[in-house]
């Protein structure tokens, strides 16, 4: 295939049967949002460029480097592909006076695009699962978010601890972030002559960003720093302790970072990330904190809020590093059919069968002579199904069907009435089908 026509460097193709985990994780997803009163969200994929400028903050590694921008040909629009959720659903909101009887609670997934180097676990493009609880100011809501990451996780198969932990912080409120980072330029300038590029035109521009660096050097430096915990007021302590005692109760180890600052100017009070060692440089899973300041910045009235963002890739990959089982993608029956003479008694039943719950595979063309018994029933061994279903012309003079248990060969075939088609259904039901 010519170069020009393959995918975008960094954005990926999701095939069968990798397809089936990101199935499976969805479903758990929309499981877990229906047990928590989360309810969906969708907005554009595309947005005006200032949204995520304003949004996000200038000084970011998103606006600064990561965006795919361009201009709409029609009228000369900035425009930008979203590059993460929540600034569009905070738009929304305002937008639509969405919160005019009362708070949400609200979920998506989202398709988001950053011009990163690409690397396992980082694309150009990719998806995450979003949380976001608009217009609740209180440490509850903050804790309930993180255990709705732990209960997720959890149901993913994944064991809290050993396979991924939550780190915990708190950024405080502006006022008491600008009287730590007078500390903190100064304790850096000392340092000047050891920042790396990003580093040293950040000093001024946005301090706390230097402890948020990917590069150890700055790191090490960012260890010595003054803590931003050390100059937040009562209130704030307050609010962190309230959200600790909630994860306490709830029997969930944390550990307390103060490095962890995240990369967005957003954020306040609570920051937190679930982070795993079995994905290297990659390794963190999802990440939020809370939002009080947005909806202000964004041209709306003051509204407390907090989020997460869950990348999927990257839980794929945790999954897939941990050993926890691909689901199985198997249809219920396979239906076999000798000759065209079946095919309409076949079509009818599968559609009768499919209504009513069961995932049946019919062999394609077989009405047109394609693939004689021996092939369809090696196709129907191939396909996982549990059951093959065969059409064949003496059980169907007697109004029968055939059924093969494909998983236990040593059970005999036996022969089921096609009406009425609950009988046929209870006999596909009584045996384990769809592992969940
Ligand atoms: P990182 O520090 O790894 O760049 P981030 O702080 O930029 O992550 P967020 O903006 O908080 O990430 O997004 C939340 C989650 O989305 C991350 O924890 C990660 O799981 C996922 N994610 C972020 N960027 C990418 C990417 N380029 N490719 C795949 N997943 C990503
Ligand atoms: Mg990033």
């Amino acid at each position: 295939m010519s170069e020009s026509l393959r995918a975008v460097k960094g954005m990926n193709d999701i095939l069968p049967p990798e397809s089936a985990r990101w199935e499976w994780f969805e479903d758990k997803v929309r499981a877990l949002m229906r047990r928590y009163a989360y309810v969906n969200v969708r907005t554009p994929v595309v947005e005006p460029t200032t949204l995520f400028v304003r949004g996000l903050g200038e000084v970011t590694d998103i606006v600064e480097k990561e965006m795919y921008s361009f201009e709409d040909a029609m009228n000369g629009d900035r425009l930008t592909l979203r590059p993460e959720a929540t600034a569009g659903i905070v738009r929304a909101m305002i937008e639509h006076n969405a919160l005019y009887n009362g708070p949400l609670r609200l979920w998506s997934e989202v398709v988001l695009f950053r011009h990163e180097r690409p690397q396992k676990g980082r694309y150009r493009q990719f998806h995450q699962i979003d949380i976001e609880a608009l217009g609740h100011p209180g440490p509850d809501v903050d804790a309930e978010q993180i255990l709705m990451c732990r209960a997720l996780l959890q149901d993913l198969g994944l064991s809290i601890g050993r396979d991924v932990r939550l780190e915990l912080n708190s950024l405080g409120q502006a006022n008491e972030r600008s009287a730590h980072r007078a500390a903190l330029v100064a304790y850096l300038e000392q340092h000047a002559d050891a920042l790396d590029e990003d580093s040293r035109r950040r000093l001024h521009s946005n301090p706390l960003r230097v402890l948020d660096s990917k590069n150890p050097a700055m790191q090490a430096i960012g260890e010595g720093a003054p803590r931003l915990m050390e100059f937040l007021g009562a209130d704030s302590l307050a609010h962190f302790a309230a959200v600790r005692g909630l994860l306490d109760a709830a029997g969930l180890d944390y550990r307390v970072n103060p490095r962890l600052v995240r990369g967005l100017d957003y954020y306040n009070l609570t920051v937190f990330e679930w982070v795993t060692d079995r994905l290297g440089a990659q390794g963190t899973v999802c990440g939020g904190g809370r939002y009080d300041g947005l909806f202000e910045q964004l041209g709306g009235k003051r509204t407390p809020a907090v989020g997460w963002g869950m990348g999927i890739e990257r839980m794929l990959l945790l999954l897939e590093a941990v050993g926890v089982p691909m689901p199985d993608a198997a249809v219920d029956v396979y239906a076999i059919v000798p000759g065209p003479a079946a095919l309409a008694v076949a079509t009818v039943t599968c559609e009768a069968l499919r209504a009513a719950g069961v995932s049946v595979q019919m062999h394609a063309a077989a009405g047109e002579g394609q693939g004689s018994m021996k092939a369809q029933f090696k196709k129907a061994d191939a396909s996982g199904a549990r059951h093959a279903i065969i059409f064949g012309p003496d059980e169907l003079a007697r109004g029968e069907a055939g059924l093969k248990d494909l998983r236990n060969p040593a059970t005999p075939q036996v022969a089921v009435a096609l009406e009425p088609i609950h009988g046929l259904v209870s006999r596909l039901r009584s045996a384990p089908t769809r592992a969940s």
